[in-house]
């Protein structure tokens, strides 16, 4: 059985005062880190101290981005070492804003989930389909495509650590959901992607979340279908109760 992700991405909202007010309000009421692993990846500005704040506590706490390298000339960057240094404990990699804004690469996005294994944090690696692919009827192989540049050169061991994350790009922000049915169907690729790559065990123990609009009134029946392991949540994840619906939900 592979245990439900949680994971909310506030993207660049909060001011630092709301995000330790939302960090302080849920903590003690997160279901325990037995039944779901409950996510927020916030701003970096404020990792250090939302980390403190969930200390000893279920929740836990993850970055939005990094750079793949440990240290160098890379003024504005991140790196992975640093996250590991303040104990993140996720980390998104290759959101569709990131590739679509900032160029970010699948070449890139395999460095930097090679560097988060290095440092111990779990990547949650995004894919996800244009409504113009999802129209021409590419969507499984513009997926299979970013999931293989991805996991490229693991092991079995190391890929059944990671996390998915399957967002449909026209799915993100704009109140429309991918059916379930239809999430599930692209999750279930995404494992025999998985398995075509690295096997049987990794494929039934890597976790693929499902993001894109994702609300307390639809995650009961996602999370119902056999190959959503959970959800990446962006605008739902930003208020304490609808975050804390999903966490009950899973
Ligand atoms: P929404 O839940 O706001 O659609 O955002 C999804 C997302 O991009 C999470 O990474």
């Amino acid at each position: 059985m592979r245990k439900p992700i949680i994971a909310g991405n506030w993207k660049m909202y909060k001011s630092f005062d709301e995000a330790v007010e939302f960090a302080e309000a849920v903590r003690e009421q997160v279901p325990s880190e037995d039944k779901v692993d409950a996510v927020i990846c916030a701003p970096a500005l404020y990792l250090p101290t939302l980390v403190d704040v969930a200390t000893e506590t279920d929740l836990a706490i993850g970055a939005q981005n990094m750079h793949f390298e440990n240290e160098g000339a890379f003024t504005g960057e991140i790196s992975p070492s640093q996250l590991a240094s303040i104990n993140v404990d996720y980390v998104i990699l290759g959101h569709s804003e990131r590739r679509e804004y900032f160029n970010e690469t699948d070449e890139a996005v395999n460095k930097k989930v090679r560097a988060a294994l290095i440092n111990g944090i779990v990547p949650i690696i995004c894919c996800g389909e244009t409504l113009e692919e999802r129209e021409s009827g590419q969507t499984e192989e513009k997926v299979s495509t970013q999931v293989t540049a991805a996991l490229e050169g693991f092991t079995p061991e190391e890929v059944k650590h990671m996390v998915i994350a399957y967002e449909p790009i026209w799915a993100i922000g704009t109140g429309k959901t991918a059916t379930a049915d239809d999430a599930n169907h692209v999750c279930g690729k995404i494992r025999e992607v998985v398995e075509g790559l690295y096997g049987q065990e990794a494929a039934e123990s890597i976790r693929i979340q499902y993001g894109g609009s994702v609300k307390p009134e639809n995650i009961d029946e996602l999370l119902s279908k056999e190959h959503i392991d959970g959800a990446l949540v962006g605008g739902a994840s930003l208020k304490v109760d609808s975050y804390l619906k999903l966490l009950e939900a899973a």
